[in-house]
């Protein structure tokens, strides 16, 4: 059925107002067991009505079911697959997966289930999985077209199937179709033909696009909707989703392995900081991350190794825009080989400082939990080198312990 000239113009405008770019959908399959699925009911947009206006669906049905062969297909195995990449925030199993009568408790009615966070703020609910079969963890990032669990009929099920829920960055559960009864956008990469499968197609997540460079000691004055930034993500990987303001990113890079501290002051909105260790932006790459309240000011702190390149992006919190400084602030690293400048005697006490009691306090707060990365700096005695490689940090451990302080105290402000 054709599109009305004024449905594509509002899908048109959709799609170039939307401040994260959507990260459309893969068929939730692998390409294995792609062709053994179909529709057997769609979102229902009142009075038994799908997407396109016919009945393929029935009453209240806020999700996209695809079977897979009955009963026969969930023996054979029917692998369940992420639509697009993301991070595992949910999952269940362990519930019984030979439900027929559409009324069987466990998870909330889905049965076994993952439920996956993208880049963009939306996230998908995988459903009804079959009994053991989930293969993915809370916090786990998962690429497109990953396997996740095989289809199963636990739950709320009259037989196997997947059910699949799209919701919005509002947190809606919403029809990822588009046609005469349903409103753009599709989430889909390509939707296909009513009655048949989405296409199997990966929606890649664009790069971060860093305006310039960030050095040790160095402050720029900036905007997070200053020139060169974008409204491209939503998700950094530390849990916490909604960035939905413009956000503008620089790289980091440093020659020596060190402490390093970004932090941003000066702020009168509520922009938060994120460190990544690659410019993807996907959410498969934190390494530390400040998500404060209002218009505090925020710090990530981490380990940083010698010509690695890191991403620092900043982005409004729900639309927020200010200006603001950012800065790095760098501890040093260890001499090089070729430092002759160094007399013997202070090479002598660098050696020694290597076993003193301040360096197993730093290992003790790196590894102890404590949370507060920033303490490493302050440990370090003026002037002492201190190899932070032996910390056994990998680059990152440093950043992601304040991550993880500051993610629980995210989680607890704004999901929804
Ligand atoms: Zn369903």
């Amino acid at each position: 059925m054709a599109l009305s000239v004024v449905t594509l113009a509002a899908w048109a405008l959709a799609a170039l107002v939307g401040t994260a770019q959507a990260q459309d959908y893969s068929f939730p399959s692998t390409a294995a067991d792609y062709a053994e699925f179909y529709p057997t009911a769609y979102y229902d947009h009142g009075g038994v009505t799908d997407w396109a206006c016919s009945d393929l669906t029935y009453a209240g049905h806020t999700g996209s079911d695809f079977g897979g062969g009955s009963w026969a297909g969930m023996d054979a195995g029917r692998d369940i697959a992420a639509s697009a990449a993301g991070t595992v925030t949910a999952t269940n199993d362990g519930v019984d997966d030979g439900c027929s009568s559409g009324a069987c408790e466990g998870g909330g009615g889905l049965g076994n289930y993952v439920k996956i966070q993208h880049a963009d703020g939306r996230s998908t609910w995988y459903g009804h999985f079959k009994t053991w079969s989930v293969a993915v963890s809370v916090g786990q990032y998962v690429s497109c077209g990953q396997k996740i669990g095989e289809m199963g009929s636990s739950g709320y099920s009259t037989g196997p199937h997947v059910h699949f829920t799209a919701v919005n960055t509002s947190g809606s559960r919403v029809d990822p179709f588009v046609g005469s009864c349903s409103d753009p956008p599709s989430y889909w990469v390509d939707q296909g033909v009513w009655d048949g499968r989405p296409a199997l197609i990966c929606d890649d997540v664009p790069a971060c696009a860093p305006v310039a460079p960030l050095r040790c000691g160095e402050s720029v004055t900036t905007a997070n909707n200053g020139g060169g930034s974008t409204g491209t993500h939503a998700a950094y990987g530390c849990g916490d989703y909604t960035y939905s303001g413009p956000e503008i990113a620089y790289a980091f890079a440093t020659d020596v392995t060190e402490t390093v501290t970004v932090s941003v002051t000066g702020n009168a909105a509520d922009v938060d900081l994120f460190v990544l260790s690659s410019d993807a932006c996907d959410g498969s790459a934190s390494v530390g991350c400040s998500v404060s309240p209002d218009a505090e000011a925020e710090s990530v702190t981490f380990a940083a190794t010698a010509g690695a390149t890191y991403t620092v992006v900043t982005d409004g919190y729900e639309g927020a825009t200010t200006g603001f400084t950012l800065t790095a602030s760098c501890t040093g690293g260890y001499p090089g080989e070729e430092d002759t400048s160094a007399p013997d005697t202070a090479a002598t006490d660098t050696a020694a400082a290597d076993t003193s009691a301040p360096d197993t306090a730093a290992r003790d707060t790196a590894g102890g939990g404590s949370g507060d990365a920033g303490r490493m700096e302050d440990a370090g005695l003026p002037g002492r080198w201190r190899r932070l490689d032996d910390l056994g940090c990998g680059g990152s451990a440093a950043g992601m312990l304040l991550g993880a302080g500051l993610l629980g105290a995210g989680l607890g402000r704004r999901r929804r």
